[in-house]
């Protein structure tokens, strides 16, 4: 599929379409190309939606940055979104001095990407294998993103948790709320066994009662697994995902979001809260794609938690205002 960017009829900025949905009265003004070749268009302003039609993409997509196969709607479909604004899209690689960068997962290492013959192009076309078990993301490839009004989340949650905690981790809980409502950065640093998802609980309802969206971000599907019920326990009104590769639950709109740190790459602009669990463990430390997906992924200026795996026995300080690793 080809692309264009082409000025719509009562249209001052031009959008992008595929060549497939252009219009007799439409002004190409760029293209049919390979979307690659395309330059880039100044993220438009955000229109206001127009139809009552419009929820199930609204939360297919926002939030996200996906390709039109996890969309699942055609062309026909997508349209009237594309020329209203309510959708942009956007390559998936953006070419580099070096060869390509992946819009996606960030990767830029030469190395980490390969030709294949595409059958959309009928011809070689560059991918990045880097997230390729995500789906392919070559020179053809776009990806779509939600630019209408923002999804409302019920504020009508609370926590269903009697537990008590120690002096020390209720010090740590009011530093995590006052953090919140500050949107502040803070990192938790506790020993094993410490109770860091726990004191968790209070800052998370602060931030889903003040109508924010969390992503609490961990390395690995087991510990997904694992966080999953309990935070479904003790939130039992919220909408809560779980986000890993085999995960079913990929199209829910939720207002809580456990997932590990590669599934944030499908996220952008999604987050007020961010959470980072085990921040200094493997993937996370290895892979700098993998930071800049979780900063794609979160709101201007949210507050951030970093929650380390190792620490030192005698440690069990809240520490503010750290510098992110
Ligand atoms: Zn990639
Ligand atoms: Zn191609």
């Amino acid at each position: 599929m080809r692309y264009c960017h082409v000025l719509l009829p009562d249209k001052t900025e031009p959008v992008c379409l595929p060549e497939i949905c252009v219009e007799e009265k439409d002004v190409i003004q760029h293209g049919p190309d390979v979307i690659i070749s395309l330059p880039d268009l100044p993220h438009p302003p955000q229109p206001a939606l127009e139809s009552e039609n419009t929820p199930s993409l609204q939360s297919i997509l926002y939030g996200k940055e996906l390709l039109l196969e996890e969309i699942q709607c055609t062309w026909e479909e997508l349209n009237p979104f594309l020329r209203a604004g309510l959708v942009t899209v956007r390559a998936g690689l953006h070419p580099t001095k070096n060869g390509y960068k992946c819009r996606r997962c960030h990767n830029s290492d030469p190395a980490r990407f390969g030709v294949f013959f595409c059958a959309r192009c009928q011809k070689d076309c560059a991918y990045c294998r880097h997230c390729i078990m995500m789906g392919r993301i070559s020179t053809c490839s776009a990806l779509f993103r939600w630019n209408g009004p923002p999804s409302s989340f019920s504020p009508h949650i609370s926590l269903h948790w009697d537990g008590i905690f120690s002096k020390g981790q209720k010090r740590a809980t009011e530093t995590i709320i006052q953090t919140i409502k500050e949107k502040d950065e803070l990192l938790v640093w506790a020993v094993c066994g410490a109770g860091k998802t726990e004191i968790l609980f209070p800052g998370i309802e602060t931030a889903l009662q003040s109508g924010q969206r969390v992503l609490l971000a961990t390395p690995r599907t087991d510990v997904v697994l694992e966080l999953l019920p309990r935070f479904r326990h003790v939130f039992p009104e919220a909408i809560i995902a779980g986000l890993y590769g085999k995960s079913e639950e990929k199209q829910i709109l939720a207002q809580l979001v456990i997932a590990t740190t590669h599934q944030t790459m499908r996220f952008a602009d999604a987050f007020d809260t961010v959470i980072i669990d085990e921040v200094d463990a493997f993937p996370y430390t290895a892979e700098t794609s993998l930071v800049q997906a979780v900063q794609k992924g979160k709101r201007k200026m949210p507050p951030r938690f970093i929650s380390p795996r190792r620490q030192p026995i005698r440690c069990k300080s809240v520490y503010k205002n750290t510098p992110f690793p």
